[in-house]
Parts: C-alpha cells; structure tokens; sequence
C-alpha cells in the first residue's frame, strides 16, 4: 500500500502536467500508468523498417501554437520548432495529377462547403451531424465525399455522418500548426517527464474506489491510497470497462463517455526500395478525389524531413476496419499508392511496412475522442468534480476551448485538473 496526495491515472500529457502543477504545489503524486513509457498516445518510436528514421507515431504537430502551452515550453528549452505544412498539396483524379484549374475548383469547392456548414452552426437549433449540415450541396457538389473524407474522416478520424456539427465547429484548429525537430513525443517526455516526479510504469489500474474520505487505486501490484484521483485515460478506455469505479460512475458522467466516443487514424509507414522520389519534394502531400460518400480514403506525406519513406493516414470507419489486420492496412495502402501513381508505382517500395495500432492497444482504444451529434455538452460534463472533488477526469476529451483532441489540450486540462484539487483543498487529507 502506498500513501500519496494526489494518484493520478496515466502518464500522457495531461497526467504528466497535472503532476507537475501539483509538486509545484508542495502536493505528493504517483503516476500510474500501465505502458512502459511515458507520452501516451504522443509517441515518438523507431520501428526497425524505417533503418534508423523516427516517427510520431501519434500526435505530429503542435497545433493552435497561438494557444498551446507546449509552444512556450518547448522555446525555453531551446528546441526550434518549424512550421508545418509547406510543402506541395497535390490533388490527383483517377491516376492522374489535377490540372492547376482542377486544384483550384477543389479549393473553391473547400471554402463553399466549410462556408455552408459553418452557417448551419451559427443558425442554431439541434445540434445535427456534419454531414447533414451540408444541405444539398451534399448531392450536388462532386467535391464533398473528398472534403467530408478530409475534414471528417481524416481531421477528426470519424466519418462526416456521425460526428457532432457543434464540436467540429468548436474544434477547428484554424491557427498555426508546428513540428518540433526530433518528434512530438520525444519533445513532451523530454519538457514533462522530469518534473512529473514519480511515475510507476507497467501499472494497470483495474479499479479505483472512491467512498469514503479517500481514494483507492488498485493494480494487480497493489494498492494506492490518496486523498484524490485523478483520470487521464481515453474515453475509449474508460467506455470498455477496464477500470471499475466503485461506487459506479453517475449516471451523468456515463453518458458523457458514451457521447464521446474515439475516433480511429491510423499511420501506415512504407519505405522506398531505390532512390526514385517521383519527382516530390520532402513533405509533398498526395491525394485523390473521392468519388462517393464513405469511400475508404487515404492521404500520403511522401519523404518527410527528407526520409525515404511515405506515411499514409487512413481514418473514420475505413481505420477500423484495418485496425485488426495490418497485412490488410499494408494491402490498402499500397493499392491506394496505385491510384495515384499507376501500377509500376508499386515497385516504389521494398517489402514490409509498419503500422500504428490504436485502435487494437487496449490503453488506448482509439486515436482521439469526437462528439456524437447532440453530445457536444459532453465535454464539459466530464471536467465536473465527483465526490467532493476526489475523482476527476481530465485529458482531451475534456477540452471544451477548441483544443479537445490535442496534445497541447491534454497539458492544460491536467493542469485544470490539479488546480480544481488545489482550490478545492481536496487530495491534501487522507
Ligand atoms: C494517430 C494520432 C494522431 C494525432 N495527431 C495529433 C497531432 O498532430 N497533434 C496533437 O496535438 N494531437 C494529436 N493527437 C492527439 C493527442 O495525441 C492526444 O490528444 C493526447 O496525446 C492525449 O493526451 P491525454 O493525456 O489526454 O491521454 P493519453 O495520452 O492517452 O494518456 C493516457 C495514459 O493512460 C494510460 N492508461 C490507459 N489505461 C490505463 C490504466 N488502466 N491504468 C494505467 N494507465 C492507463 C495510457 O497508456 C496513456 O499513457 C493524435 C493522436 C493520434 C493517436
């Protein structure tokens, strides 16, 4: 049995930021979390076929750095950050490179839709799904199964059909976007871990009992004691049962998991076989025009940093159903390289691949949480205290400030987080 102040559940970004608020604080914390590192779903990896290249295999960027706490940090430390995003778009219909004139449709076809739907916010009412708020222009602009495919599947990893218009809106991330130079999740363990103190890896919380003047949280180990908790993981891990609340969550607070679900993006990483780039600069984005509603989709970074290897992202429901198979996600990804390069384009790449896996990791369920159309309010009923304020979420699902989803987001509701536990003098008796 070990005594702290404050538990907390998961050594992600929001964990390892409500850490530090609270030593800072003079509070005593524990981390437990169930993998063997920190980072969460920010991590940075060097799976073998890449010969050496790193990979985010998770978050990449640094979003809204107007906003994102991480921006400041990662400056003070000396990191340079780079902007995102500058290299070529290019847009290809059935094998071919679109025309200027084409690439230029498509952009006009992209401000007319996010125009209209961004109206249908601002009118009010129920809160629908996405792609019923783009009206009729859904059946008769061929460009929306390419932008719903985008701005859906792929930005907010569920497809347009199921997704809350309310917190797509709320969730834009229309500011600045940023890499750091070695990787995302190299950047958070390096600024983070350190000042989080003590974090104990390999640690699966199955249960946390929260009646009476404390908390406790068990693992398989053993148990923690402390006058709070408080819970980072994915809402995902939190609808399959994993850890059982004792008593059981409020009926309120469920319903606010079940609104919001996690969305699936996963990466799939191919190496090139010789030295043919296909005439793409370092960072060139490829894509194809969807033809219909629901097409299964895939965008490729060709070369990043200069590398030899493409990552393509596939999302929504077309990410779920790979997600058990990653012989079939490799398949996917290279008959989608054919679309857009013919068939010889296969050759590009030796044999093997690597992809992500998180929608099968039982840690993490998912790549990041959405809204159900009708459950925007569920954000914000995640962040209410419970009993007195010793258990609390926090983490990106709770971000109601257009962060959710992100992993400056996660920073600043772990530090939410520890400040409700400081005000409220909760987490110091046990
Ligand atoms: C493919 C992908 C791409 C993304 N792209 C971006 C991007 O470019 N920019 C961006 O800002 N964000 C991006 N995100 C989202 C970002 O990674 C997350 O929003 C953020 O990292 C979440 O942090 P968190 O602390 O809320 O949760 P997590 O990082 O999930 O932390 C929770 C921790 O809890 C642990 N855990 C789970 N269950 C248990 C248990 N029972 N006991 C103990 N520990 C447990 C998990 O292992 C995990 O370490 C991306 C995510 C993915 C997956």
């Amino acid at each position: 049995m070990t005594d702290v102040d404050v538990a907390i559940v998961g050594a992600g970004a929001a964990g390892l930021a409500a850490a530090t608020m609270l030593r800072e604080a003079g509070r005593s914390t524990l981390i437990l979390e169930a993998s063997s590192a920190p980072g969460g779903r920010a991590r940075t990896s060097f799976p073998p076929v890449l010969g050496g290249a790193w990979l985010d295999e998770g978050a990449a960027w640094l979003h809204q750095a107007e906003q994102n706490p991480l921006v400041p940090l990662a400056r003070q430390a000396g990191h340079r950050l780079t902007p995102a995003f500058r290299s070529e778009s290019r847009l290809y219909i059935d094998g071919r490179l679109a025309t200027a004139a084409e690439h230029a449709a498509y952009e006009r076809a992209e401000a007319r839709w996010t125009e209209t739907v961004i109206a249908r916010t601002a009118e009010g009412g129920p809160d629908i799904d996405v792609a019923t708020a783009a009206g009729p222009l859904r059946l008769s602009d061929p460009w929306v199964p390419t932008l719903e495919a985008w701005s859906a599947s792929l930005i907010d990893a569920v497809d347009a059909p199921r997704l809350s218009l309310a917190d797509w809106n709320t969730n834009q991330l229309d500011g600045t976007n940023l890499n750091p130079p070695n990787g995302l999740g190299r950047l958070l363990r390096d600024l983070l871990e350190e000042p989080a103190g003590p974090i104990r890896y390999g640690a699966v919380v199955r249960r946390i009992g929260w009646n009476g003047g404390g908390v406790a949280v068990e693992t398989a180990e053993g148990s923690v004691s402390a006058g709070a908790v408080i819970v980072t993981v994915s809402t995902g891990v939190l609808a399959s049962g994993l850890i059982a609340f004792d008593p059981v969550l409020p009926a309120e607070a469920q319903a606010a998991i079940a609104d919001l679900p996690m969305g699936l993006l996963s990466r799939v990483v191919l190496r090139a076989s010789g030295d043919d780039r296909l005439g793409m600069d370092a960072g060139t984005m490829a894509f194809r025009q969807v033809r219909r509603f629901g097409d299964p989709f895939m965008s490729f970074i060709a070369w990043p940093r200069g590398t030899d290897h493409v990552i393509g992202f596939v999302g929504g429901d077309a990410a779920w159903k790979l997600a058990p198979d990653p012989a079939a996600a490799t398949d996917f990804a290279r008959a989608e390289w054919r679309a857009l390069f013919g068939a010889e384009a296969d050759s590009n790449f030796a044999p093997g691949s690597f992809t992500t896996d998180w929608g099968t990791d039982p840690y993490n369920l998912g790549a990041y949480s959405y809204a159900r159309p009708g459950g925007a309010g569920a954000r914000a009923a995640l962040t209410l205290p419970l009993g007195d304020g010793r258990l609390l979420f926090a983490g990106e699902a709770c971000r109601t400030d257009g962060l959710a989803g992100t992993v400056g987001g996660a920073v600043l509701d772990g530090r939410r987080a520890a400040a409700a536990i400081l005000e409220q003098g909760a987490g110091g008796h046990r």
